[in-house]
């Protein structure tokens, strides 16, 4: 529940003083270094209260104050030199946990978005199904680095490759996994402090916070998110924040039916949109075998090589192309994103796909075309989101800071 649905009746101190602190933190993030009276005036709370909330957010490591009789240019109180509050960030970090079938990979970003931790781990864990004690061993290992190094969780967001509840803990059905109706949230939660937030969302959904937090998309406050790996997903940012849907399944962009394709798609229909433009497609428009043990990004790559010097290999490219920006423009303009991220394989064959898709959107979107740019974060994008997930809730005002 964000501060804004919380009725006057219902409305605590706690919760006046956590949607306090978030809007203080939301302001040192768009406006930069701000003395107390500027947060006053720009938050429209009493001085006396930025105060308190400075205070307590010095008393963390959140905040850096300048030191009393450091003149710095801005407004002064009382003829005394402003000294500006800054976000500092570093001790108080979200880690974000991508779980995938061969691959696990961690990063911790700070409240002022500092990356704090990278790690990854390959090679399967548990055959058919990917076992969740190995998931914890690896939340805990990651916790033991970031707490040796001084750091201290304000949450834990898990992405993996499935459908999750819109409570944020149940997976209803990662198949690639092994999952289903796992409360992976409970799981793992002995790996973390006690009274940890703990949540669980969808790979691309995380992928795409991540491209409004930190990547190509930074700062925009609309955004979809298209990631073509063998399956094709989307996320969807939309005034901000991740939209979830009903159930919390949003996002399938994959299994859209589009055009007159009959072709048969991993999820048993025919005709959907990943079965026009994943990878396996792409793969047998350019006439190449598919092997499944190798990374779809290293087989875009060889595609790319290859389409540089086959004449074939661009005009099955061209087709796909073709497909791609149908899909896109459908749904720039059922979302009026402003800007389509493209990732996974798209991003590796961005010079054969972007000029198609480009074209169409500026033709075809009603409002009067969308950007379109190609995701730079990689195999981090996931990790990454789900870290930003957690800070999107402090700074959302969704959970509050620990105590000092
Ligand atoms: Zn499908």
């Amino acid at each position: 529940m964000s501060a804004a649905d919380l009725t006057p009746a219902t409305r605590t101190s706690e919760d006046v003083r956590v949607a306090n602190t978030a809007l203080v933190l939301r302001t040192l993030r768009a406006d930069g270094p701000s003395s107390r009276a500027v947060l006053a005036a720009s938050t429209g709370l009493t001085k006396g209260t930025v105060g308190t909330i400075v205070g307590r957010l010095s008393d963390l490591g959140a905040v850096h104050e300048d030191a009393p009789g450091v003149a710095q240019p801005g407004p002064a109180t009382r003829g005394r030199p402003s000294r500006p509050v800054t976000l500092e960030g570093s001790p108080l970090v979200g880690l974000g946990i991508e779980v995938n079938v061969d691959y696990r990979a961690a990063v911790a970003l700070d409240l002022a978005g500092a990356t704090q931790l990278f790690t990854e781990e390959r090679g399967a864990v548990g055959g058919d199904r990917v076992d969740v004690t190995e998931v914890d061993a690896f939340v805990r290992r990651c916790r033991r680095r970031l707490e040796a190094d001084g750091h201290r969780l304000l949450g834990l967001c898990l992405a993996v490759p499935g459908l999750v509840e819109r409570d944020r803990r149940v997976v209803r059905s990662a198949p690639n996994l092994g999952w289903h109706d796992l409360d992976l949230a409970a799981a793992v939660t002995g790996g973390v402090p006690a009274g940890t937030p703990v949540r669980v969302d969808n790979d691309a959904n995380c992928a795409a916070r991540a491209e409004a937090w930190v990547g190509v998309a930074s700062g925009a406050e609309h955004v979809l998110y298209v990631t073509g790996t063998v399956g094709v997903g989307g996320g969807v940012v939309s005034d901000g924040d991740v939209v979830h849907g009903l159930r919390g399944f949003a996002g399938e962009i994959g299994h859209m039916r589009l055009g007159d394709s009959d072709e048969r798609c991993g999820c048993g229909r025919r005709g959907c949109w990943e079965s026009q433009v994943g990878l396996l497609a792409m793969l047998r428009r350019v006439g190449m075998p598919h092997e499944p043990d190798v990374d779809p990004l290293l087989v875009a790559e060889q595609v790319a090589r290859r389409a540089a010097v086959d004449a074939d290999v661009r005009a099955g490219l061209a087709l796909l192309a073709d497909d791609l920006a149908r899909g896109c423009a459908v749904l720039a303009n059922a979302l009026d994103p402003g800007t389509i991220v493209l990732g996974g394989y798209f991003a590796t064959l961005a010079p054969w796909l972007l000029p198609t898709v480009r074209d169409r959107l500026a033709r075809d979107v009603f409002a009067g075309g969308c950007a379109v740019r190609t995701s730079t974060l990689g195999l981090r994008a996931a990790a990454t989101g789900a870290a930003a997930h957690v800070l999107s809730d402090v700074f959302d005002a969704r959970v509050p800071l620990p105590a000092p």
